[in-house]
């Protein structure tokens, strides 16, 4: 029986049934349940022309293409690309636009991000206006008549600001510029981009997606059959895409993504709350507080509010640095979004791509630390951070 997974069908599964279903059916040769990793670029033709489906796997894969239906349904998709990483997902869409185009984009992205725009896309004559999309008035007044895209980031890396998607697509639909959402930190279990009106969500599949840091990858999901029939010959063209191995990877973990982000979540709010009532913590950014300035939009706008904490210390750098290197279940490493908590310093290691001077416009402290939180046993996880602050 076929899963119905076409976003205008009501009949259409839960989140947690398409996770483990859509787009795998057993294999018809075996009944092997999982779908088999086709490790191959090329297929045999019958005769001249004539394939079934697969000619060669740049184009495409039965692995991939498992991965990207399966990417499509969870999103409220008709379409779904998959790619080698988050950044190739990101350059393969500006490879949408022509030299003199304006992106306008949130003042406070992910590093990776900025310097794809500043160092490689601002030299093929993109231009790019940063602005703070908390007010979606900022975004209204920095489009021009070259803008052809507007790149959310919402909740941002690291300070958690939100942009209110709906009202910026609703901008972008009114000039005629196309909306992208990255919607990494949140995944589609707790935030719907294309249903408030996005064009085009955005994962890097290394974090929550594939969940358990063995995989770099990334995916575009849209449902407007134009766009995806130019990203998809843009995938071709350009050719960053995963191989079959990481694209079994990748929907393995995404069978349990709706368990493991109820359980980071859960961790995240408990660890947020213990944070805001600790004596040496001057200040804990988490959309699930009510301190947090966007509460509101937060809860209207997201199913939950994400595994992500960032904080701030009563102590110098010196002593957050040392903070954050003397937790020992939280490590400390880049990335987010694994079963296992990481912790880190995003002036000096995630955001080091960015000027200090735009660390400081943009608000991203020096001493601010940034927690993933994981699926471990909270007790431990506060536990770990609490042995962390004793030595400071
Ligand atoms: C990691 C990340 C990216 C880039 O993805 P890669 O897979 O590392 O290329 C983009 N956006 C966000 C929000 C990320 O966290």
């Amino acid at each position: 029986m076929k899963l119905q997974t076409d976003p205008r069908d009501t009949a259409r599964p839960h989140f947690e049934t398409l996770a483990v279903h859509a787009g795998q059916d057993p294999d018809p040769a075996t009944g092997a349940i999982m779908p088999a990793i086709y490790q191959t670029s090329t297929y045999v033709q019958p005769d001249v022309g004539v394939h079934k489906g697969y000619e060669y796997s740049r184009t495409g894969n039965p692995t991939r293409s498992v991965l990207e239906a399966n990417l499509a349904a969870l999103e409220g998709a008709r379409f779904g690309l998959a790619f080698a990483s988050g950044c190739a997902a990101a350059a393969t869409i500006l490879h949408l636009l022509e030299a003199g185009d304006h992106v306008v984009a949130m003042d406070d992205l992910y590093g990776g991000t900025y310097r794809l725009f500043d160092n490689v896309f601002a030299q093929q004559a993109l231009t790019f206006s940063y602005v703070d999309m908390t007010d979606p008035a900022r975004v209204e007044e920095a489009v021009t008549p070259r803008t052809r895209l507007i790149w959310i980031e919402t909740p941002t890396n690291p300070l958690l600001k939100l942009a209110d998607i709906a009202a910026v697509a609703d901008i972008g639909r009114r000039t005629g510029a196309r909306v992208v959402v990255d919607n990494t930190f949140m995944t589609p279990y707790l935030q719907r981009p294309l249903e408030l009106g996005a064009d085009l969500s955005l994962h890097s599949t290394t974090k929550y997606l594939n969940g358990h840091s063995d995989v770099i990858g990334g995916c575009v999901m849209t449902s407007d059959p134009e766009l995806h029939e130019r990203l998809a010959y843009l995938q071709n063209a350009i050719g960053a895409v995963p191989g079959p191995m990481d694209a079994w990877l990748v929907l393995r973990g995404i069978k349990t993504l709706a368990l493991r982000m109820e359980r980071h979540v859960q961790n995240a709010q408990r660890i947020a709350e213990y944070l805001e009532g600790h004596p040496h913590v001057t200040r804990v950014i988490y959309p699930g507080l009510r301190s947090h300035p966007q509460f509101d939009l937060a809860s209207r706008q997201m199913r939950l509010p994400g595994g992500m904490i960032s904080l701030e210390l009563d102590a110098d750098l010196d002593a957050a640095r040392r903070f954050a290197a003397g937790t020992r279940v939280f490590s400390l490493a880049e990335s987010l979004g694994g079963v296992e908590s990481l912790i880190e310093i995003p002036a000096a290691m995630t955001h080091a791509a960015m000027t200090p001077e735009r660390r400081r416009a943009v608000g991203v402290a020096d001493g601010l630390i940034r927690l993933s939180v994981g699926i471990e046993h909270p007790d431990d996880l506060i536990a770990d951070l609490e042995t962390a602050f004793s030595r400071l």
